[in-house]
């Protein structure tokens, strides 16, 4: 399944908000800042991002820097245990927020699934106050990703990885160790 078939349905719920005004318009892109993001994702979803950072000639020593920088600020290493449990869910900016309206670089297709899913659903009131994800949109997707779970553990296995789902910074420094 290619990563934009993962994403489909979240994607699609997208647009249908933003075409009936619901949109992030006029917001800083408070979802991406330490006031609201906490977002943690699953081996599937790191790779597919660093896939397309790699590809992209992204996944260099600057986003590195970038990563090291927003663990060490919010102390994301210090609030996991291994990955199964979290003892604090820890908020961050987000290291490809670029701190301006629309604020988020990566295409759709490689977004994790909680950022799609977190949408505006109002048309005046935005920044937060009227933001939610629909865990009914998100539980229709896994239901349509079963093979996602064998996958997961195979990238697990693969890339030596000790978490089910972590911090974003996180799960993509792990890809510069391998
Ligand atoms: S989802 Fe809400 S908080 Fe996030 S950028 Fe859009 S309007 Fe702003
Ligand atoms: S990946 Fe993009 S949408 Fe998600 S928190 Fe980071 S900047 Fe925001």
């Amino acid at each position: 399944m290619s990563a934009y078939l993962r994403r489909q349905i979240l994607i699609e719920r997208m647009n249908e908000l933003e075409n009936s005004g619901k949109d992030c318009k006029g917001c800083s892109g408070t979802c991406c800042t330490y006031e609201a993001n906490s977002m943690m994702v699953t081996p599937v979803e790191a790779v597919e991002l660093v896939d397309y950072l790699k590809a992209n000639h992204l996944f260099d020593e600057e986003l590195k820097i970038r990563l090291l920088e927003t663990v060490a600020k919010y102390r994301l290493d210090q609030s996991f245990g291994n990955g199964k449990r979290s003892f604090i869910r820890r908020t961050y900016t987000c290291p490809f927020f670029n701190h301006k309206e629309l604020g988020c670089p990566l295409p759709r297709e490689v977004k994790p699934f909680g950022c799609l899913a977190f949408n505006a659903h109002d048309v005046e009131k935005k920044a937060g106050e009227f933001c939610f994800s629909e865990k009914e949109v998100l539980e229709k997707r896994e239901l349509g990703s079963v093979e996602e779970v064998a996958l997961n553990f195979e990238l697990k296995e693969k890339y030596s990885l000790n978490w089910d789902k972590t911090p974003l910074p996180l799960a993509l420094l792990d890809f510069f160790k391998s």
